[in-house]
């Protein structure tokens, strides 16, 4: 845990190590852990966060997805007098939420809008009378004096704010109720605050904490690195094949989400994965909402489900065993990237986060934000960001070292993304930067008509297309300069130029026009340097090892495990169906392959198992050991 340094006031609020006075609550927090989790321990900055919370503190959290943010409000709900009330502005989870609580045997509920009369009425006799330990709301609720009438009558023991970063974006579709919530200390000063979110750059950061009013709240800052996340990111050549290469080769029967910009695209993707044997589903705003919650749902309760999303997809979805996030269209922002990527290996075992990209990305990009709506200010803004998601492209540095340092932290070359892998050459691309830039020069002087890539590649390579005569630019001094590349390579050099800032594009058809900094190339004063376009994926094949590929979950299990965790993943299956949960709230993959690699023979054994709790154990304890009997088949 850290805190940023000078761009939000945390110094004098920042978490020491250990608080005083802290012991009896500390080991009343691990019990609880043990006891109702099943977990050892606490992971990163998590005991510092409980402890202080516990003893009414203010907090506002900043931990990546997977990070362990739940338990942070979680585990002082239930050590302190009251009521934990959460607010979650995601309506259609809250159920599993809760009921991923009662599994635990936590006595949990909610209030929202799909519940008819009775049911509230029901949820709020046992708030009035202590008899829940958490409380989830929507934050439109809160707005509501009813809602206010009813907490005051109970007894709160903390406000958990989830997804904080709802308050700082704009156009947020939650943000108006988000931003009533800085009102709720003045009506409860004496009950603690805690905001959470995995979406924090420090100017994130500064503004939750100013709009929510927790200036004075401690700040923990965690480390935003999942070492568990695999970084790649390839040209897109053929992205479909190139998609489904990753998931044959790579992710077989694992789930997966596929993010792609367009509901048309969603469309095609998933038809094309279904037709070729991989189950998908779409997911986009042009869905009715029936359908939407259905295949949602589908996802979270079966096992091995691809989704084919847009963005309007995924927040707090909290499926640990999402195995790979593929990003079939260039991200907006680094900001989008990381948080829909980190929804991969919240379990934190072994992920992908795959991205392919190209020139038309670019384009495509740069159009939207000329034609988007919003003043100049908001389009250069959004300029920014594509150029920082740009430039996480094509960098030769370690990806994760890149991702780190957008939030403001750093970070050693990973060992577990695509450049430490396999090392990009980077090679001067000066020359060939120089022939691009001066045949833009040359056709921008025409001025009558512009022109895109191909054409600039054509006249390169020296072909005399009917374009090419039409508009005489095989008499350009610059016309077949270039054959020293191919047509990939060009595209590839303009592709970087686009990332460098030294091009831009403009207009439906991409016409390439010259940036202030390309003079300096032009004028030799700038040296150009490139990333070397890999023609393999060495790793993607190293870890599919074998003639059949293994689920990522099953890598290195022993052997003989394999069929033990297989027939615990069948038996965990009809127990979720049974129940209509997810199946993570049965028991994580994690857990489930710890069983297989140790084989407990008996109750108490089983119940050192990491995610075995009291309440689990007594519930399946004795049928996980009947399957760990069985012969296998
Ligand atoms: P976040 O909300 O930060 O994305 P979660 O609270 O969903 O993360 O936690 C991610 C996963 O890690 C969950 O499956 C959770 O059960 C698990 N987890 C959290 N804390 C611990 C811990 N101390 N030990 C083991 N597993 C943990
Ligand atoms: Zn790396």
């Amino acid at each position: 845990m850290s805190s940023y340094n000078g761009a939000v006031p945390t110094s004098e609020n920042g978490p020491d190590i250990h608080d005083a006075g802290d012991e009896t609550w500390g080991s009343e927090a691990a019990q609880v852990l043990q006891r109702v989790f099943g977990y050892a321990s606490f992971r990163q900055g998590q005991q510092e966060i409980i402890d202080h919370v516990v003893g009414g503190g203010d907090a506002l959290v900043l931990m990546p997805t997977g990070g362990g943010k739940s338990l942070c409000y979680q585990i002082p709900a239930l050590v302190r007098q009251g009521v934990g009330v959460v607010v979650s502005p995601l309506i259609a989870l809250m159920q599993d939420q809760v009921d991923a609580l009662r599994a635990l045997g936590v006595r949990a509920g909610f209030l929202n809008s799909t519940q008819d009369y009775d049911e509230r009425a029901s949820v709020e006799s046992a708030f009035l009378a202590g008899e829940l330990d958490l409380l989830y709301l929507a934050p439109e609720r809160l707005r509501t004096e009813a809602t206010l009438r009813l907490l005051d009558r109970g007894k709160i023991s903390l406000f958990a704010i989830d997804e904080a970063h709802c308050v700082a974006q704009w156009g947020h579709d939650f943000r108006p109720d988000y931003l009533a919530l800085s009102t709720l200390h003045e009506r409860w000063p004496d009950v603690p605050r805690i905001a959470l979110t995995a979406t924090a750059t420090p100017a994130t950061h500064a503004e939750i904490a100013s709009r929510l009013n927790l200036e004075q709240a401690r700040h923990f800052v965690a480390s935003f690195d999942r070492p568990n996340i695999q970084y790649r990111i390839e040209p897109k050549n053929e992205p479909k094949r190139q998609l489904l290469k990753l998931i044959r080769a790579e992710h077989p029967g694992d789930a997966g989400i596929v993010y792609c910009l367009s509901r048309s695209s969603v469309e095609k993707i998933a038809e094309f994965l279904t037709d070729n044997g991989v189950q998908a589903l779409p997911y986009h705003a042009g869905l009715d909402a029936r359908t939407r919650a259905e295949n949602q749902s589908r996802f979270l309760r079966e096992d091995g489900l691809v989704m084919v999303a847009t963005i309007a997809f995924g927040m707090g979805i909290d499926k640990p065993d999402v195995r790979f996030v593929a990003h079939l269209d260039l991200p907006k922002s680094v900001e989008g990237y990381y948080q829909e990527t980190g929804r991969a290996g919240r379990d934190g075992l072994p992920s992908t986060a795959w991205l392919a990209y190209g020139l038309q990305d670019v384009v495509q990009q740069r159009k939207l934000i000329d034609t988007s709506e919003g003043d100049d200010a908001h389009r250069r803004r959004l300029g920014t960001h594509l150029e920082a998601m740009l430039a996480l492209c094509e960098t030769v540095e370690c990806r994760r070292v890149r991702l780190l340092d957008y939030f403001g932290q750093r970070g050693d070359s990973c060992g577990n993304c695509d450049t430490c892998l396999t090392p990009p050459e980077s090679w001067d691309g000066t020359v060939a930067a120089q022939k691009v830039l001066s045949t833009v020069f040359r056709l921008d002087r025409e001025r009558r008509q512009r022109f895109g890539t191909g054409q600039i590649v054509d006249i390169l390579l020296g072909r005399s297309t009917p374009k090419v005569l039409q508009h005489r630019h095989d008499s350009l001094t610059v016309f077949g300069v270039g054959t020293e590349l191919g047509e990939a390579e060009w595209r590839a050099v303009v592709r970087q130029l686009l990332a460098q800032g030294l091009l831009t594009v403009e207009g439906d058809y991409g016409t390439l026009l010259l940036t202030e900094a390309s003079s300096e190339v032009l004028g030799r004063r700038r040296q150009v340097m490139m990333r070397r376009q890999l023609h393999k994926q060495p790793q993607g094949e190293a870890r599919a090892k074998g003639a059949k590929p293994r689920r990522m979950t099953q890598e290195d299990l022993p052997e003989e495990a394999v069929p033990v965790f297989e027939r615990l993943r069948a038996w965990r299956a009809a127990t979720a169906k049974e129940q209509g949960v997810p199946a993570y709230v049965i028991f994580h993959d994690a857990t489930l392959r710890e069983f297989a690699a140790r084989m407990p023979s008996s109750l108490a054994e089983l119940g050192t198992v990491s995610g075995v709790g009291e309440n689990k154990l007594a519930k399946y304890g004795q049928e996980i050991l009947d399957v760990l009997a069985e012969e296998g088949a």
